[in-house]
């Protein structure tokens, strides 16, 4: 059968691979889907694509039965939340999250806000491959109705953090979807801010979409040269958070989701949920703080599932995707940017000191070269070989490639690449020889 959906929705370039009259299948296939009836929340991001997307959607939608509640441009966060609160029966994104502007994808959503799993993505595949899309009659037609509910939501994530204190916060949306939320946010909790990139344009002209480190300099100017507590940063739909301390540098990712995580424990003990392929500094600041973690695949999917599947009281990717389940499963950026500020008001220090006491071990990245047809068989080998290559293996985790960690609390991942023909090697350390010994190990396992 074939795919349509990636990691994170259906995405491609428009009118290339995403073109309207897909657009218009995917409505019809997902009103087929949910038995055509019922309603469906659609949002989008400010692509210069994203209205011709969302009138094919529409149209698809509507032919098979299902309403349509428009809310126009809206963080993704804020879809899940008025797919949840409208009662409604699924909800759609419009958006290629951190892709260029040429990109666009399409994102659903269940009744309960989290994301479609993969086996849904897959029924959705079936029923468009096997030609199985329903429209109804004419009299069963649904019907368009435009709803703001981003008030609903800034209520919603502003009432449920107090500070002590206003703070001086730079946020930089990159003209995405997130200006319509975090500075709103922000300035009701009594913060003051100012804003960066914060007018909705589909060219993205300010800056690449991903709020990366090499991406948020100028957010660190403005903040150095304001005297702002800290910067935050989007990425094009505001479902990741990225943060600058007062003296303008970007915090680490893994730096920033150890300090969450410990963070939401010691509100609620339980677990915490992340990725393969995080710092080992996510488990030491959780267990410091009386949790435990949870390893699950990468993407924000794979955390949300494990994290309503462990009953966690966070999820978190190195990406800055964060997961807070008491408001919902769906990675929210505005929400992830007030628990920063919330955390440097409860410990009363600067980020850059907060940022410091979190260790940062050396770290390797390398691919070696692996054509598709030979993944599955190396992947094999590496896992059935581990433990001779490497001894002292506290624990294996298979749940995507393969995961080691050994007894001196280093870590070896080999995963294969999704995308590309090779298979990524990570490895970290509190020592660079070590770091570079275990690289050596798994690319002799790899054969590269
Ligand atoms: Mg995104």
């Amino acid at each position: 059968m074939g795919k349509l959906f990636g990691t994170s929705g259906v995405r491609g370039v428009v009118n290339l691979d995403l073109k309207p009259e897909l657009a218009l299948d995917l409505g019809l296939a997902l009103a087929t889907y949910l038995k055509n009836t019922g309603l469906v929340v659609l949002g989008k991001d400010p692509r210069t694509s994203s209205d011709m997307l969302e009138s094919c959607l529409d149209s698809g939608l509507l032919s098979g039965g299902c309403d349509v509640r428009s809310l126009g441009a809206a963080p993704t966060p804020a879809v899940s939340f008025a797919t949840r609160t409208l009662g409604a029966r699924s909800g759609v994104m419009i958006t290629a999250s951190h892709n260029p502007p040429e990109y666009n994808g399409i994102k659903f959503f269940s009744s309960d806000g989290m994301a479609f799993t993969p086996e849904q993505e897959q029924e959705i595949e079936r029923l468009y491959f096997a030609g199985k899309l329903k429209p109804v009659a004419w009299d069963k037609i649904g019907k368009v109705e435009e709803v703001n509910m981003l008030p609903d939501y800034i209520d919603k994530i502003a009432s449920s953090v107090s500070l002590s204190r206003g703070f001086k916060v730079v946020v930089d949306c990159a003209n995405g979807a997130g200006a319509l939320a975090t500075p709103l946010i922000l300035r009701s909790l009594g913060c003051k801010v100012i804003t960066l990139n914060s007018q909705l344009d589909g060219f993205f002209p300010s800056r690449a979409l991903e709020p990366a480190p090499e991406n948020l300099r100028e957010l660190g100017r403005v903040v150095r040269s304001l005297g702002a507590d800290l910067g935050l940063a989007h990425d094009g739909d505001a479902d990741r958070i990225a943060a600058v301390d007062e003296r303008g540098r970007a915090v680490g990712w893994d730096r920033l989701l150890a300090l969450a995580g410990a963070h939401a424990v010691e509100r609620v003990k339980g677990k915490v949920v992340t990725t393969v392929d995080a710092s080992i500094v996510v488990e030491e600041r959780v267990a410091a703080a009386g949790g435990s973690v949870v390893r699950t695949r990468v993407g924000d999917v794979a955390v949300a599932q494990a994290v309503k599947a462990n009953r966690a009281v966070f999820g978190g990717e190195p990406s800055g995707a964060w997961i807070y389940p008491e408001i919902h499963l769906c990675p929210d950026g505005p929400l992830a940017g007030v628990r920063i500020i919330e955390l440097m008001d409860e410990a009363a220090k600067p980020l850059s000191k907060l940022a410091d006491e979190v260790p940062e071990y050396p770290i390797a990245r390398v691919k070696v070269r692996c054509p598709d047809a030979k993944k599955a068989a190396t992947m094999k080998k590496v896992a059935a070989l581990a433990r001779k290559a490497f001894g002292d293996i506290e624990q294996m985790l298979t749940v995507d490639g393969v995961r080691l960690a050994l007894s001196d609390g280093s870590w070896i991942l080999v995963r294969p690449s999704g995308t590309e023909p090779y298979i990524r090697i990570t490895a970290e350390a509190k020592a660079v020889a070590r770091v570079n010994a275990l690289v050596k190990t798994a690319k002799k396992l790899v054969g590269g």
